[in-house]
């Protein structure tokens, strides 16, 4: 099958059965992936700090600085929460926090060395996502190159693409804009995979954008991993896409339904044929996320913690046998993933 423009990718979604839908975008997955076989991850996400300046009308999570209820976890606090993740069998932690003005570069690197020196690869960790990745590097007067390869010496292996939300600068303007710009984004991605880090992509829908949005969010992803795959360079590991939870945001609403989630899975699938994993949201999808792997998705996170979701209403299941039949009945072999080292510190 040849790559889809955004007028076709357009037409799929307005007239395309799901039965369509599922059969192109099996077609893609079969290029990278054995049609009955799906991986899994069991993470973590450490939200080391409630206290963000960005106030995006769609967080339930943050609060202001000098609110009441801000907190930074100990490093304390932030071990026990991996020794634990480790008992239950995991091995992916995910930093993500606010944009605290408390908390300088320094904070960060002093932090993920010492988890890198206390853990070793007994983990792997994603350190920021892009959004806060911006953030530090402006605070500290650095460039993005200058700012990832502090981080990259503190033994950071990822920074992932997470705060993307839709890339388009006017949805920016309208929910988030204290947070930066598309534009800023993906400079400050490049940087990122050209310090030899690994990244990926994410995506959130179900706020208030349009089709011709997401298709632009699709379009700029795409775009970017052809630049990187031309460059030789490792690009965008992954795209993972979940749902807007709106409860006890600013912004409110109401949650999208699972199959028009299932269908997005499939147009992303179609439409990003030069991503090899495409991630199915168990955070914000519970059990019907599983339905997205007869939609594309090839891999997916058994999340045990993540309080930005849960504050806007998100659910975590502990029973994760459970969790992992519902994959196995539908006639997936799911197997265990780790996280990969980035291919340029490999013989570090
Ligand atoms: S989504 Fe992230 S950046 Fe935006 S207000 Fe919440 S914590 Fe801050």
């Amino acid at each position: 099958m040849s790559r889809i423009t955004v007028d076709e990718a357009r037409t799929l979604w307005n007239e395309a059965s799901d039965e369509e839908l599922q059969a192109l975008a099996r077609g893609v997955r079969g290029t990278f992936h054995q049609p009955d076989h799906a991986t899994y991850m069991v993470m973590r996400i450490i939200n080391y700090t409630n206290v963000c300046v960005a106030q995006c009308d769609y967080c339930a999570f943050y609060v202001l600085p000098n609110q009441e209820g801000g907190y930074v976890l100990s490093r304390r606090q932030v071990f026990e929460k991996i020794d634990n993740l480790l008992d239950v069998g995991g091995d992916l932690v995910a930093f993500n926090g606010g944009f605290n003005p408390k908390l300088p570069l320094e904070f960060y690197c002093e932090l993920f060395a010492a988890v890198r020196e206390r853990y070793g690869d007994r983990i792997e960790f994603y350190a920021l996502t892009i959004a806060e990745f911006v953030y530090l590097a402006d605070r500290a007067h650095l460039s993005f190159a200058d700012a990832a390869a502090r981080l990259r010496d503190a033994g950071v292996h990822w920074i992932t693409g997470g705060g993307s939300e839709i890339l388009t600068e006017d949805f920016r303007k309208r929910h988030a804009k204290f947070k930066y710009t598309v534009r800023e984004y993906f400079e400050a991605q490049r940087a990122i995979v050209e310090a030899g880090l690994k990244t990926t992509a994410t995506m959130v829908i179900g706020f208030d954008e349009t089709l011709d949005e997401r298709l632009e969010h699709l379009q700029r992803t795409r775009d970017f991993q052809d630049a990187c795959l031309r460059d030789g360079l490792d690009g965008l590991f992954s795209f993972l896409c979940w749902t807007y939870k709106p409860y006890g945001t600013e912004f409110a609403g109401v949650e999208i339904s699972p199959q028009e989630y299932w269908r997005h899975i499939a147009l992303s699938r179609i439409f990003l044929d030069n991503i090899k994993h495409v991630r199915t949201s168990v955070l914000t999808q519970n059990e019907e996320a599983f339905r997205a792997l007869d939609y594309g998705a090839d891999d997916f996170d058994l999340p045990i913690e993540d309080e930005v979701t849960q504050k806007a209403g998100a659910t975590i299941e502990l029973d994760l046998a459970g969790l992992l039949s519902v994959p196995r009945k539908l006639g997936y072999e799911v197997t265990y993933r780790r996280a990969e080292r980035p291919t340029a510190l490999t013989s570090i």
